[in-house]
């Protein structure tokens, strides 16, 4: 027998390693723009058309490459920014592993241009499946400029992957927005398909922050700055009527780098306390300073979770920070800042401080804050609470039912379905009256037993069903506000939210873009009470950010199922009789009476038999 094992292609080694770091268009423009700003640039353009997949160009006016440098930068572990292992801990630049550009090089079709600034002429690459084919001294500005085109070109299973342009163009603002808010002092740029998008002049954080988020927040957001020698932390929170149903704008930078952290975030939502209303998210915009010894960056490719050395003491940091932005503000009349007293206590705080050292912390208000109270608030490392919520937020009743619907293809609502046929032979006696059972459950005689239905179950069911005919058919009727609700919102949300009008125009929601960012709300579906209408659109895309991955149902298949689950009407409202006979004859009125949306149960029947097999008689 021959021998297996062969190595592989360097073109397709290379493919294959880029799928790391390059995922989509937006993986790309992340890295590029950080090169940028490594490159100590003040200038910062990005050019991009449909959605990033024909074309994403970078523009900067930093230090440029020397001829060398410039071919050099798209060989995999190329990299200016460390020599050797120990560097790792003293990173103050964006990109280190060297892989991006030689990502880039695998999966589009390069051009390059760079110039440095004592060189009279730069040069120009052009690098196609990560070989360079063109190599020429050009006259250019200083700095560099880099376009792809194509992006996965050579890789179409990949290409595949890759969502409409509208989708991938939130992901590009999204990147764009994170690196604009780390580094306000730089003039960014976004033009897409020839519009321009954002022209950010450098400012302070609060006013890119304002630049970024929409003038509405001008008087809505406190300072918060605390600094010690372990570590600073600044930046902005909403005030609580900032903060939505929705998790749009919330922002951790540490040292300069935008990270994901449940945990922090959960240090945040318990500085608010009770300042919120239930199910809604602050705003946030907190910028974290610390030694770059105590954060490991490297435990993520595309870098966006790190661990700290000591996770407890920047949760109780900036916990009390918040919490003391917030009192001093006066947002929050009275505070309590009960921590943890064993914070400072933590080895961390202590080991990198001399005694002189501590002396300044210790007169710090912050440290002040901590020391101020003996009482020991347990600072739970568990699970966010609020997470948790909003997992179950969308975890079906009946897991096993949904997983088989989410694996056939046909949408629930127009699938015929054998089970509610068979049932059909239920005859409900409206002339009976029906009871409701713990504002929950409607109980109504049958011709020869009764049937229990879960009232939001059922409900979620017909609107479920009606939704769907409508976005597939007839538009539904809309009425009209007598009060159109405006709505304003962060740039990748308002982007989500244009996506989605022609479907939510489908099921009635009569919605007008106004500007970049507002929207107003002028209309809704005829049958759902109004008053509610900014929250449910709120909820709408909140569900459509956190969830869309999961579940693989198209674009209105899951708006459907989102607005049936939303304004169903809730267990624990009490119905009157007439809500009451209609709910149940409108569910049996349904292709598939007998489950809800997410594949549970919308009702429990018990036929003559069973009782009298119950009671033995
Ligand atoms: P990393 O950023 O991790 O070092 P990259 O692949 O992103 O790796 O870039 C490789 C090298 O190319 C960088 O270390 C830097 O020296 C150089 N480089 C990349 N982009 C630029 C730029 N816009 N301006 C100047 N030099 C750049
Ligand atoms: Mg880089």
């Amino acid at each position: 027998m021959g021998n297996l094992i062969q190595l592989l292609p360097d073109h397709i080694a290379n493919q294959i390693a880029a799928g790391e770091v390059i995922q989509r268009p937006a993986s790309a423009v992340k890295e590029l723009l950080e090169n940028a700003t490594d490159a100590g640039a003040t200038q910062i353009q990005l050019i991009v058309s449909e959605g990033g997949k024909s074309l994403i160009q970078v523009i900067d006016n930093g230090k440029g490459m020397s001829e060398t440098d410039a071919r050099m930068a798209f060989e995999r572990h190329a990299t200016s920014k460390i020599r050797q292992i120990d560097d790792l801990f003293r990173i103050n630049t964006m990109g280190f592993r060297g892989e991006a550009l030689a990502s880039i090089a695998a999966v589009a079709q390069v051009e390059l241009k760079t110039r440095r600034e004592e060189d009279e002429l730069g040069t120009r690459l052009e690098i196609e499946n990560s070989k360079i084919i063109v190599q020429e001294p050009c006259a250019c500005a200083v700095g560099t400029q880099i376009s792809m085109k194509n992006l996965f070109f050579s890789v179409p299973a990949r290409r595949n992957f890759l969502k409409n342009n509208a989708v991938e163009m939130r992901h590009i603002i999204d990147e764009f927005m994170r690196v604009a808010l780390a580094f306000p002092a730089l003039a960014f740029n976004l033009t897409s398909n020839g519009q321009e998008v954002f022209h950010l002049e450098p400012g302070s954080h609060k006013q890119r922050i304002i630049q970024l988020l929409g003038n509405a927040y001008q008087t809505k957001l406190v300072s918060v700055k605390e600094e010690t020698d372990y570590m600073n932390i600044h930046g902005l929170v909403g005030k609580p009527e900032t903060a939505r149903k929705t998790r749009g704008d919330q922002y951790f930078f540490v040292n300069n780098r935008f990270i994901k952290s449940a945990y922090l975030n959960h240090a945040v939502n318990t500085a608010f306390d009770n300042l919120l209303p239930k199910d809604s998210f602050p705003t946030y915009i907190l910028y974290i300073d610390l030694d770059p010894a105590q954060v490991d960056i490297n435990v993520h490719p595309t870098k966006q979770e790190i661990k700290f050395e000591d996770e407890k003491i920047i949760y109780a940091f900036v916990q009390a920070a918040v919490k003391h932005a917030l009192a001093q503000f006066s947002v929050a009349p009275s505070l309590d800042f009960s921590l943890n007293a064993g914070i400072q206590q933590l080895d961390a705080i202590n080991r990198p401080f001399t005694e002189e050292k501590k002396e300044a912390t210790a007169s710090s208000s912050l440290y002040q804050t901590f020391s101020k109270k003996n009482q020991a608030h347990f600072i739970e490392k568990t699970e966010d609470a609020s997470l948790k919520h909003w997992k179950e937020f969308f975890t079906p009743a009946n897991s096993e039912a949904t997983q088989s619907s989410v694996a056939s293809t046909t949408p629930l609502w127009q699938k015929e379905n054998t089970v509610a046929k068979a049932d059909s032979g239920i005859q409900i006696i409206y002339e009976i009256p029906f009871v409701q059972l713990h504002q929950t459950y409607l109980l109504a005689t049958t011709r020869d037993g009764f049937i229990v239905i879960h009232q939001q179950l059922a409900h979620e069911r017909i609107l479920y069903e009606k939704y769907g005919q409508a976005a597939h058919g007839h538009q539904m009727a809309t009425q009209k506000s007598l009060f159109p609700v405006s709505l304003t919102l962060a740039p990748a949300d308002a982007a989500l939210l244009n996506d989605l009008l022609p479907d939510l125009a489908q099921i009635g929601y009569q919605i007008e873009k106004n500007d970049q960012h507002e929207f107003v709300i002028q209309g809704i579906p005829a049958d759902i009470l109004p008053g509610n209408e900014q929250n449910a659109i709120e909820l709408l895309l909140e569900q459509f950010k956190h969830f869309s991955s999961e579940i693989q149902f198209s674009k209105r298949e899951k708006i459907i199922r989102c607005m049936a689950r939303q304004q169903a009407i809730k267990a624990g409202r009490t119905l009157t009789s007439r809500e009451m006979h209609q709910l149940v004859e409108e569910l049996f009125t349904c292709n598939s009476p007998n489950i809800s949306p997410s594949g549970a149960a919308t009702y429990l029947l018990f036929n003559g038999d069973y009782l009298t097999r119950m009671f033995g008689k």
